[in-house]
């Protein structure tokens, strides 16, 4: 078998720390189950524009296109602050998932029984939580035209950004969403505002029409995404799937992450339309940012980001089996009571980041 490409861009800040975590279990993988992958490593972001000019350099996307996955760690922090808009740490990210063409950004919410008092949520309302928020991430009022900020003749100035969305773009993040659902308790939820804007109507018909003509054994409800906020909160566990545009995933998937206590814990995967082979582009990385707060301390949790190279190896390498073993090696730390400090609580011990990824490692040791 020939060894999965895979491309690691740890970014900045708590990106590069967390990231050397996942390079001991890729490391581990290769010793101890034979698994070989082709590891390259590139820049992005913040460190990106220190040395090439640009937060996305050419070769790192060309780099990125002839990957099998790209784990990235995260971008920014205040040293980049006052760049240029286009020269933004940020903008190397929004590119590099323009590029790839990863229109499906997949976000899991699950509560682990360890953590289940990390919640400001009363326990009762989400034990057990396991759900999935699906954002369209290529397009909508991130990328609509015409966007920018003018200046009027009367003196005043303008700012214009635009929500459009057509209906192949609404049909390939549906069936994605679809196609999760059917896998897990065959439930979606689309959550739109289609009693304000034209362009979420077209958005929930075309989600009613893929759902009568594809999709009937999976049952669809719609929510307004105002009310999909405060259900997220009142009774999180009544979703499976969720689906909806750019920015409503955006406010929604950070909302969902909070249910489940802390930003270090939380995975995401970035997919991109199937070639011929079946092969996707595909993209993983944890949801927080750079943490500059606490970069540099070994503070930081790694699990978010060990969690992303879990989802990778479930999505594009179909290593159910590897990626099983992470993720029980995660819950059984936790439930052996190591914390990172951002979910600390009373009578637990709290460990570095370092000490986290190493614990990690101890465990995938005990299953072989
Ligand atoms: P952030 O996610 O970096 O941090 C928010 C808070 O959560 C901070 O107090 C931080 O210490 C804590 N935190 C985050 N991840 C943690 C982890 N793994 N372990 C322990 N604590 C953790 O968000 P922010 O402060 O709004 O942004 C900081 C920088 O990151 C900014 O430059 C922002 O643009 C960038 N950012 C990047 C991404 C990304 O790369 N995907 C996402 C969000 C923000």
């Amino acid at each position: 078998m020939s060894a999965k490409k895979l491309l690691i861009l740890p970014g900045d800040g708590i990106g590069q720390e967390v990231m050397v975590q996942v390079r001991r279990i890729i490391d581990w993988m290769g010793k101890k189950r034979g698994v070989a992958f082709d590891v390259s490593e590139g820049l992005i972001g913040g460190s990106a524009y220190d040395v090439h000019g640009t937060p996305l350099a050419d070769e790192t996307l060309a780099d990125a296109m002839a990957a099998d996955a790209v784990l990235l760690g995260a971008v920014g922090g205040p040293k980049w602050d006052d760049l240029p808009f286009e020269k933004k740490p940020e903008r190397g990210l929004l590119k590099i998932r323009k590029e790839m063409g990863l229109f499906a950004n997949l976000r899991p919410a699950v509560v682990f029984d360890a953590l289940v008092e990390a919640s400001t949520l009363k326990p009762e309302v989400v034990k057990g939580l396991d759900i999935m928020i699906v954002r369209e991430l290529t397009g909508g009022l991130y990328f609509g035209q015409p966007r920018g900020i003018e200046t009027l003749p009367d003196g005043q100035r303008k700012g214009v950004n635009t929500l459009t969305y057509t209906t192949s773009e609404i049909q390939r993040i549906g069936r994605a969403a679809f196609d999760l659902a059917r896998k897990r308790r065959k439930k979606l939820t689309s959550v739109d505002k289609a009693n304000v804007l034209e362009c979420t109507v077209l958005w929930r018909e075309e989600m009613i029409k893929l759902h009568k003509e594809e999709y009937s054994d999976v049952e669809l409800e719609h929510l307004y995404v105002d009310n999909a906020a405060m259900q997220l909160v009142r009774n999180p566990r009544q979703f499976d799937v969720m689906v909806t545009e750019n920015m409503f995933g955006d406010i929604l998937s950070d909302c969902a992450a909070m249910l489940t206590g802390s930003l270090g814990m939380l995975p995401s995967a970035s997919l991109g339309a199937a070639d011929a082979t079946g092969a996707r582009k595909a993209l993983y990385e944890p949801v927080h940012g750079s943490a500059p707060d606490i970069a540099g301390k070994d503070m930081a949790n790694p699990l978010a980001c060990i969690l992303s190279f879990s989802m990778c190896l479930r999505y594009s390498f179909d290593m159910t089996a590897e990626a099983d073993m992470i993720d029980n090696a995660v819950k059984t730390v936790l439930a052996g009571g190591l914390r990172t400090g951002d979910i600390m609580a009373a009578g637990k011990a709290k460990v570095s980041t370092t000490v986290m990824g190493e614990a990690i490692v101890r465990e995938l040791d005990k299953m072989g």
